[in-house]
């Protein structure tokens, strides 16, 4: 209950009127009584000194006999509805009305009488052992002629007095108990007035806590639960903007690691995630609902990325390096940073460096590439030039010989040159393309032709599956044609006699593309280098691709996707390959055919 203002409030008022009235009712009913207690006494004086008058000469000068004048006490008694009791000058009772005279003590001792001897009147208020009650007496002594005769004393029960002393006493108290009632109400209804607007506020308050920000209290008053209003009211709206701009801030930071390129993850002290980025679950090859909450060695899986995060949280430093997740065929650069929140979590940062490093890696085979199919041509000529000059001169029919090889030599590197520079203007832009809508056919059967007598010298089939009904494609046609050229020879090449080479041709389920695809029965390229075929210089087989610069593929590439197209490969070793690019379908509104036609672009050697 005291927990409760309202009780706070109303208890002291309660408490405070319960002592008041209750001191104020003792006071009245005690007043009351001693007012009533005086005036039974001054009564009694009165009756007293009427009985005195009348007794006096009945009194005897000397010695009287106890008794004796019971008659006369009895007859005043009864006028005066009392007790009377006349005392002899020594204290013996001469007459009583209320008991037996002679069973009586002496009286001279008694205090009323002590008094009214010395004062010339005595009263006094006691029990009565004679009348077993409570007894107020009035004593007078009785003289004659200046001598003490005797004592007059008249007596009555309190009770008389206390029967209306006790209905004013019960009325003061019943008046007391309604307005202590009545007060009480009154305080606890004032407390609850009070205390209402502090439970408004409590229930508001418990509402923004379970999250509605947007309750407000109505301001009622202009007192001190007014202004606490305003104020609560005030803070709910600091409140919500504060949580709008966290809200907001939060989002961003959610947006931004969405969207981060670079893996980010953050575990606490136990080592648990606690927060990962879709970059972060890609590379560490996981979902991110289910990585978050586990360990990170669960989530990492990689002992190096391991051991970098325990050594960041063992010497609470930065670390980082740089990891090769095989399995994955990723190359990471690793940063462990320990977050100074005071909590030991970490912040670890996964830079993907696969691509970069594999750029790296094809720039630096390509330089190599490029020395060393320079290196061979230029040795020869240098040989042959050598011999020339040091011996065959003089020998006509040899030099010749000699000057033809050189021939050659200077020949494979000029298309090498060639063919290094058409790839450069494709890849820069530089060589742009003269797209006209084209019959599929137009682009496969020219190359094919061409090719029919070097199949035939291997003694291969090439042939091409009856073309369905095609729509035009919209291509350079010389550049195009150049792809099918590059992929036959390539697998007349590579495909050891007796073998067969088809090529067909049907529109991609997306209806938007002419599918062309090659396919040999040759050598097949091991699933490593299937990746990597399409890079400049990039050869397989060293061995068998003779003399093949290893730029074939990559042009074919770069013009198939110059003309929006896509280019994969599908081979086992020993058993053949099958290369598939598209074309794009020509549309109604595709451009015509432009006029001049396109230069020639540089075929493979034959
Ligand atoms: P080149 O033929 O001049 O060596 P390419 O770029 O045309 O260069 O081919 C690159 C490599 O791809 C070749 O060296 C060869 O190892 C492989 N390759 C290409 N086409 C085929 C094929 N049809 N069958 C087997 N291997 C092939």
């Amino acid at each position: 209950m005291l927990h409760n203002i309202r009780w706070r409030i109303a208890l002291p008022y309660v408490l405070l009127i319960l002592t008041a009235m209750g001191a104020l009712s003792l006071y009245l009913s005690n007043a009351a009584r001693n007012s009533a207690l005086a005036e039974l006494e001054s009564n009694l004086q009165i009756e007293a000194r009427a009985v005195v008058e009348n007794v006096r000469p009945a009194l005897p000068a000397g010695d009287g006999r106890v008794g004796e004048l019971d008659a006369l006490a009895q007859r005043w008694a009864d006028i005066l509805s009392a007790r009377v009791t006349i005392i002899g000058p020594a204290g013996e009772i001469l007459g009583e009305s209320h008991a037996d005279a002679a069973m009586m003590a002496n009286h001279l001792r008694r205090p009323e009488v002590q008094e009214a001897l010395v004062t010339g009147a005595g009263s006094n208020m006691r029990f009565s052992d004679t009348l077993q009650q409570e007894m107020m007496y009035a004593a007078l002594p009785v003289q004659v002629d200046g001598e003490l005769v005797g004592f007059v004393r008249v007596a009555l029960p309190i009770d008389r007095v206390q029967a209306p002393i006790v209905d004013l006493r019960n009325t003061i108290f019943t008046a007391a108990l309604l307005a202590t009632i009545f007060a009480v109400l009154l305080a606890v209804a004032i407390a609850a007035r009070t205390a209402l607007p502090l439970r408004r506020l409590t229930r508001v308050a418990r509402r923004m806590a379970e999250g509605d920000l947007d309750a407000r209290l109505l301001v009622t008053s202009r007192d001190e639960i007014g202004e606490l209003t305003q104020a609560f009211n005030y803070m709910g709206e600091q409140l919500r903007e504060k949580v709008n701009t966290l809200a907001e801030e939060r989002g961003l930071l959610a947006t931004v690691l969405e969207l981060m390129v670079d893996g980010v993850l953050v575990t606490d002290s136990d080592g648990r995630v606690q927060l990962l980025n879709p970059a972060a679950a890609q590379l560490l090859n996981t979902q991110e609902e289910e990585a978050l909450g586990l360990s990170f060695a669960q989530v990492a899986r990689h002992y190096q990325l391991i051991d970098l995060w325990r050594q960041c949280q063992a010497s609470g430093e930065e670390q980082s390096e740089a990891v090769e997740i095989e399995a994955q065929d990723l190359f990471l650069h690793v940063v462990v940073t320990p977050l100074q929140d005071g909590r030991q979590s970490s912040l670890v940062l996964l830079h993907d460096l696969t691509q970069l490093r594999r750029l790296q890696t094809v720039r630096r085979d390509f330089i190599s590439n490029i020395s060393h199919e320079l290196r061979t041509p230029l040795a020869s000529l240098k040989a042959l030039v050598e011999t020339l000059r040091d011996t065959a001169l003089d020998d006509p029919p040899a030099a010749r010989r000699f000057l033809d090889r050189a021939d050659q030599e200077v020949d494979a590197l000029t298309q090498m040159v060639q063919e290094l520079l058409e790839l450069s203007r494709i890849e820069s832009g530089k060589a742009p393309l003269r797209l006209a809508p084209t019959p599929v056919a137009d682009v496969l059967l020219p190359p094919l032709e061409r090719l029919k007598p070097q199949a035939r010298r291997g003694n291969l089939t090439l042939s091409m599956e009856p073309l369905p009904d095609l729509p035009d494609v919209l291509v350079d046609a010389e550049r195009a044609r150049q792809v099918v050229t590059n992929l036959v020879h390539n697998a007349i090449k590579f495909t050891p006699p007796g073998g067969a080479i088809t090529v067909r041709a049907r529109l991609a389920p997306s209806q938007d593309a002419v599918a062309v695809s090659v396919e040999d029965t040759g050598v097949g390229i091991p699933a490593r280098d299937q990746s990597r075929i399409f890079e400049r210089f990039y050869k397989a087989d060293r061995a068998r691709s003779g003399g093949g610069t290893g730029l074939g593929l990559a042009i074919v590439r770069h013009l198939v996707q110059a003309h929006g197209g896509r280019i994969r490969v599908q081979s086992r070793e020993g058993q053949g390959s099958t290369f598939t690019f598209t074309l794009p379908v020509a549309s109604e509104t595709s451009p015509q055919p432009p006029e001049p036609p396109p230069q020639p672009a540089p075929d493979r050697p034959s």
